[in-house]
């Protein structure tokens, strides 16, 4: 063997959901909006010629930067984006967690969180959530490296009230805090509020989920001015330009259209209630999401059974094949017609299945 194969850095990547192509699909395994992009990033992407692309883009992205930092309260030195969340929180692991000591995450929650830590060298310890899949604050009190939070945590659906949040913050303030509000919108306090109290403290967000721009790569951080240079140290130590000029002109755009931005999400939120009766009704358990999905398991059948069936008919949802979650579904909330089609499907099919699980 070559020993250049010696030198090569192996890595376990990130398994993101299937994108799959084509027409007759109803795709509920990604967590990205139904409702398309604001008014406003439509009109301007029709009148955006090429002409801008021929130079470099602004390094810092100061009109998405301000456009948040308007949205926000903040000054726009309290603000970093980044080409999507992922984007952020990996630069984030880069730049913050460079202790000897491990780092804190839950056995469940985002996947991607060892995947950078394995990357970057990071140690990592992983808390188990309780049996319902709650947060014990206990196991973040104790010596650690830094500690990263999804707040709603994905794929369980559920938030962890703003003032136990702020415990944990309070309890660590020798090592930086990441809460990912990937899902925030959608329900729950956002940590931003505890911003200017702890310097510790960095919120991350994303505009793939709550501003349906998932496609377009763009995430953002908020935290004291010590936090957010320091992150910007690192970037431009890496790549001057990760943000390019459509995704900050279209991205200022999605900002500055509150009204938009609130109606599509109060329709997910009105949709989404609905959908935990309708489950309920089918015989599955829910937990008490407030994201922009439901996180659920059969009282009979296999939610493998389900998810192949599910796929059969062209409905994509999310199965993962991993301890504690085989049980269970993660199924984004579509618009209402998806979410009919899905309870059709379900509440034909459903009687019919589950005759391997009965046999044992
Ligand atoms: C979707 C998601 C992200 C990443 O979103 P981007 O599209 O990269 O902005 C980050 N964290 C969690 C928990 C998510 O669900």
């Amino acid at each position: 063997m070559k020993t250049w194969k010696d030198h090569i850095r192996k890595v376990v990547p990130y398994v993101p959901g299937e994108q799959p192509q084509g027409d007759h699909v109803i795709k509920l395994n990604t967590n990205e909006n139904p409702y398309p992009p604001a008014p406003g990033v439509r009109r301007v992407l029709r009148e955006m010629g090429a002409d801008q692309f021929r130079k470099y883009p602004d390094p810092s992205a100061g009109l998405l930067t301000r456009a948040l930092a308007d949205r926000y309260h903040l000054p726009a030195e309290q603000i970093f984006v980044g080409v999507g969340s992922d984007d952020v929180l990996g630069m984030a692991f880069l730049t913050f967690f460079n202790s000897k000591k491990p780092i804190l995450f839950p056995d469940i929650t985002y996947s991607f969180y060892p995947v950078w830590a394995d990357l970057f060298g990071i140690l990592y310890e992983t808390p188990a959530l309780d049996e319902e899949f709650r947060l014990r604050r206990e196991d973040y009190k104790r010596d650690n490296g830094g500690i990263v939070l999804a707040n709603p945590n994905a794929p369980t659906g559920l938030c962890v009230p703003l003032t136990q949040v702020e415990d944990i913050v309070r309890w660590n303030q020798d090592v930086v805090v990441i809460v990912d509000e990937a899902y925030i919108d959608f329900g729950g306090q956002s940590a931003r509020a505890l911003i200017d109290r702890y310097e510790n403290l960095l919120v991350v967000q994303t505009f793939s989920k709550s501003r349906s721009m998932a496609g377009m790569r763009i995430g953002y951080a908020m935290g004291s001015r010590a936090l957010i240079s320091a992150l910007e140290d690192v970037k431009y130590s890496y790549n001057s330009y990760t943000m390019n000029a459509p995704s900050i002109i279209l991205g200022a755009e999605a900002v500055k259209d509150e009204a938009y931005f609130r109606e599509t999400v109060e329709k997910i939120v009105r949709t989404r209630e609905a959908a935990k009766e309708r489950f309920r009704q089918m015989g599955f358990s829910c937990t008490d999401s407030r994201t922009n999905f439901l996180f659920v398991s059969h009282e009979r059948v296999s939610a493998k059974e389900i998810f192949e069936a599910l796929k059969r008919a062209g409905i994509y949802v999310r199965y993962f094949a991993v301890p504690r979650l085989e049980d269970y579904l993660r199924i984004t909330i579509g618009t209402d017609e998806e979410m009919e089609e899905l309870y059709r499907f379900l509440e034909k099919e459903l009687p019919k299945m589950g005759a391997e699980r009965a046999e044992h």
